[in-house]
């Protein structure tokens, strides 16, 4: 047998130390923020029936058509590792009978898998938080999802990324602007990219969203799904964009933007980082925080009954990106033992204080000469020392600089101790 270790997964990332800190930083505020906006927790599945991805996202999408992780398990059955959240949701929505719950806030957060070429910021398994509200057709929950996601970033410290917002309207809208952007690509078929030509006939929307320099020169001409809206998705829109200029929101028209899976419709959104910003810097050409938009199609093509939806994800990898690495917090109190009678003490009071969300690490072996330096090593903002020979109190705190803490733990811990 080979003694080789194996190597990790192309595409997949092992995290640790600062870089676990940011992405920690990121689901807990994540976590914080939903609970202000009353979304409620869920868990889904990691894998699905194949069918629920294909039937949702649409066969033609490029996460459908190259992108999934899909395999036969042991029965026989077609399986895929989620490659996104809303397709899994709303299965759940439908079979579990949440109607009665309508409408729904819902927010989760985990690991995705989508087999694409690794490269900063893009990874084959990656992380999503997630937020969707399910049942709710008014251009309020737009809004509201928005205006969660605008705080969500400014939480993070995340200035410099803007909302990029497009309507695609109406199934009836986007129809026509449809039609209409297959007529102008296909008068320049033959200068197109090759990926855009195959995009013509079966997703032309696509091909505005197209980073090609070949297509990038038609894209700025290419009809605007302003001159198809209907009546009714134009008045639409404007109650989201006034609602977001009254929620505080700021935001850029986006005419071009559209959404890589074929369930959208009216609100489609991005948020990007601004020209020349940091977060710019930092991400390079990867460059979409946090994307989503209202799915009204969705729970059709999975056999539910019409019912309107919006949601949006984020990359955590990316957002902890612009976070940037962040140090661990510091330690609050080491326990050193002078002697191994003392160990007994070092572990009450350690659980003693730390029911009382004080840190604590314990320093109870090697060299008793050496405990000290490796308590400091820890940089806590105290040291305790216990041991039978230590006065009358029998132990000794000693501080390097935290002197409330300092206090607070000279008239707590023989007390503690004496328990
Ligand atoms: P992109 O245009 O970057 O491929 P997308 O449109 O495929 O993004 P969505 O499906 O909308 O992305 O997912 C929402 C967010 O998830 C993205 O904005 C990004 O932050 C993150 N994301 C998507 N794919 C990956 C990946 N392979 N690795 C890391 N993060 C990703
Ligand atoms: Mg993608």
């Amino acid at each position: 047998m080979s003694k080789k270790t194996p190597q990790a997964i192309r595409g997949t990332q092992d995290i640790f130390g600062a870089d676990a800190e940011a992405f920690a930083f990121v689901v807990e505020t994540f976590e914080r923020v939903r609970r202000l906006y009353r979304f409620r927790r869920v868990e889904m599945p990691v894998f699905e029936k194949t069918e629920v991805f294909a039937r949702s996202l649409g066969e033609t999408t490029d996460v459908v058509s190259k992108e999934m992780y899909s395999f036969e398990d042991r029965g026989g059955e077609s399986l895929t590792l989620r490659p996104e959240f809303t397709a899994g949701i709303a299965r759940a929505f439908l079979t579990n009978g949440w109607q009665q719950y309508a409408p729904l806030k819902v927010a989760t957060h985990g690991p995705l898998f989508r087999y694409e070429r690794p490269q900063k910021g893009r990874y084959r398994q990656f992380h999503q938080i997630d937020a969707e509200v399910i049942g709710a057709g008014e251009p309020q929950a737009d809004v509201e999802l928005l205006a969660m996601a605008d705080q969500l970033l400014k939480e993070l410290g995340i200035h410099d990324v803007t909302l990029h917002l497009n309507t695609l309207g109406d199934a009836a809208s986007r129809e026509a602007w449809r039609t209409a952007l297959i007529e102008y690509f296909r008068a320049v078929k033959d200068q197109l990219s090759e990926e855009s030509q195959e995009r013509l006939e079966k997703n032309p929307l696509r091909i505005l969203d197209s980073k090609d320099p070949r297509d990038k020169p038609f894209l700025a001409d290419a009809p605007k799904i302003d001159a198809f809206l209907s009546e009714e998705a134009s008045a639409f829109f404007a109650a989201v964009t006034s609602g977001l200029d009254a929620a505080g929101v700021k935001w850029v028209r986006a005419e071009s933007l559209v959404r890589g899976l074929d369930y959208y419709r009216h609100t489609a959104f991005e948020f990007i980082p601004d020209e020349g910003s940091a977060s710019a810097a930092a991400l390079g050409s990867q460059s979409t925080v946090l994307g989503g938009g209202r799915y009204d199609g969705l729970m059709e093509s999975l056999g539910g009954a019409p019912t309107p939806a919006v949601g949006w994800a984020a990359g955590i990898e990316r957002l902890a990106m612009l976070v940037g690495a962040l140090e661990e917090e510091r330690l609050d109190v080491a326990i050193v033992t002078n002697d191994d009678v003392s160990v007994r003490n070092a572990q009450k009071l350690g659980a003693a204080l730390r029911t009382l969300g004080i840190s604590v690490e314990l320093v109870t072996t090697g060299s008793v000469r050496k405990r000290r330096d490796k308590a400091v090593k820890h940089d806590p903002g105290c040291i305790v020392t216990l041991g039978v020979d230590l006065i009358d109190r029998g132990f000794l705190l000693t501080t390097s600089g935290d002197e409330q803490l300092y206090h607070r733990l000279d008239g707590l811990i023989p007390e503690l101790l004496a328990r």
